[in-house]
């Protein structure tokens, strides 16, 4: 055998086996997300310690390193499913290894005890507490950049690991277009926010009968439950740890008739992502979406655009009445359709509507920006946090807690990971654009009918898993890069008419 291919054949077996170390790893967690025992939590914990120490030696070794240079020297020899597994394995190793291991491990060292202050800060409503944790970090991230000598702007280095090609100067542009479409039109609607009610939703809902529900729409999106395990957890999520195991759950709560369905069918739309990859990527590192941004549209798209549209809801409002009868006798389907799309300007990014969401997100992305760049400095973040939160959405948050502490991403680390939402939700509108000159979409919602959406999505996206690249993706679904145009015009469309703006 040859030199080459005798390294291609130890790096398919030290994935293969990275891989499996992954799938008990997610198993563990799933298992730990859905009912195991929380005293045996510390034991389970231990285990993915050791688990995770197992797949790091896997990929980052002497030999790896050899055979990763010799087949990058390569690639044009390689099939694409090799290359393009070389390719993301390289750029990850690559990223490692520059950062010196002693540094890493005082990050990792930082990180995991940043996370813990977070939730205390959070609990106690008090950002000084968590700031000196914050500064560390990004501290540590500038350097980062300089080990991997980035040019250009920092941030690029972070957003490429979740939405490879993206860059700020892209998102700058993406998340100009969107202020200049939304602000204006969320400031229209919140004068006019008490006209519609959702009150209805917060009846009493008992949580078997939400479940029904819950199961039925993910039988009509098209998920394979017997590829497939659905069940509760306290936040929801999906698990595709292979093509033909593709977990999901959602979360229940008995005053709220929204949140376990939307959350059902989110994750739907994610799961339905990874049943659907072709077959000849089963057991490798491409089994999986191609970008975060492209899986997000995959679920806002079921969520929002496919969902809580009026053409789907006429179909499907009469079956929910007819599961909740009593609670819902007064409600007609006008008052249904308007109530569920309700948008209010809210302080919380997860409790943020369609409408409002993806401000929220700028509000976070400007501010990482800023902080890598230094033209932000940490302890001006709460006042900052406000500034933006009312020039963009009208509200001001009255403390840390429900402002600048809500999320865990930074005391993680994890920089550059937010835009990924917006991404989602504004592809998934472009998607829809692409998919309505293709397939009558409002006929098929308004008889229930998903199957040729699926099709559709299966041919444009989910086949190939992460064989293409997120920008190859959206232009051979789309057949234009991402454009945020059809966002804004999706959510001025659909609001204009459901608040009587001109
Ligand atoms: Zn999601």
């Amino acid at each position: 055998m040859d030199q080459k291919a005798e390294a291609l054949n130890r790096f398919r077996a030290a994935e293969e086996k990275s891989k499996a170390i992954a799938y008990a790893t997610s198993i563990l967690f799933w298992d730990a997300s859905t009912g195991a025992p929380k005293s045996g939590a510390e034991a389970r914990s231990r285990s993915i310690g050791t688990l995770s120490g197992f797949e790091y030696e896997m990929l980052v070794n002497d030999q790896m390193k050899q055979d990763l240079e010799l087949l990058s020297e390569q690639l044009d020899t390689l099939e694409e499913i090799d290359r393009r597994r070389v390719i993301n394995v390289k750029k990850a190793y690559d990223r490692l290894m520059k950062i010196p291991q002693d540094e890493y491990e005082r990050f990792s060292a930082l990180t995991s005890k940043s996370a813990t202050i977070w939730e205390e800060a959070k609990e106690a409503s008090d950002f000084e507490r968590f700031k000196p944790y914050l500064e560390e970090i990004v501290g540590y991230l500038q350097k980062f950049t300089e080990y991997w000598e980035v040019k250009g702007n920092p941030y690029d280095a972070f957003i490429d690991q979740y939405e490879e090609g993206m860059t700020a100067e892209k998102l700058d542009v993406f998340f100009g277009t969107l202020k200049e479409m939304l602000v204006p039109l969320i400031q229209k609607v919140n004068q006019k926010k008490d006209s519609i009610d959702d009150s209805f939703l917060r009846r009493h809902y008992p949580t078997q009968d939400q479940a029904k529900l819950s199961v039925d729409m993910l039988d009509r999106i098209g998920y394979d439950r017997a590829r497939g395990m659905f069940k509760e957890s306290v936040h929801p999520f999906t698990m595709g740890v292979d093509i033909d195991d593709v977990r999901l759950t959602t979360h229940y709560y008995e005053n709220d008739l929204r949140s376990a369905l939307l959350s059902s069918v989110h994750e739907g739309g994610h799961a339905l992502y990874e049943q659907n990859i072709d077959r000849s990527l089963q057991g490798t590192s491409l089994a999986t979406g191609a970008s975060l941004g492209i899986h997000e549209s995959q679920s806002r798209l079921f969520e929002n655009n496919l969902f809580k549209s009026r053409s789907f809801l006429s179909f499907y409002y009469p079956k929910v009445k007819e599961t909740f009868e009593a609670q819902l006798s007064d409600v007609d389907f006008e008052s249904f359709y308007a109530g569920l799309n309700r948008s209010v300007p809210s302080l919380i990014r997860t409790e943020a509507d369609e409408l409002t969401y993806c401000l929220h997100i700028m509000v976070r992305y400007e501010i990482e920006v800023g902080l890598l760049n230094s033209t932000l400095r940490v302890e001006d973040l709460p006042q900052i946090w406000k500034e933006k939160m009312a020039s963009y959405l009208g509200v001001v948050p009255e403390n840390d807690a429900e402002g600048v502490l809500q999320d865990v991403h930074w005391s993680e680390g994890m920089f550059g990971y937010f835009p990924t939402y917006a991404i989602g939700s504004a592809l998934a509108a472009q998607l829809e654009h692409a998919l309505r000159k293709e397939v009558d979409v409002d006929a098929c919602l308004s008889r229930g009918d998903f199957a040729p959406i699926k099709a559709w999505l299966g041919e444009k996206v989910h086949r190939f898993g992460a064989l293409k690249t997120p920008e190859e993706v959206v232009l051979y679904a789309t057949g234009e890069p991402l454009n945020p145009r059809y966002y804004g015009a999706y959510l001025t469309k659909k609001y204009s008419e459901l608040y009587g703006l001109d």
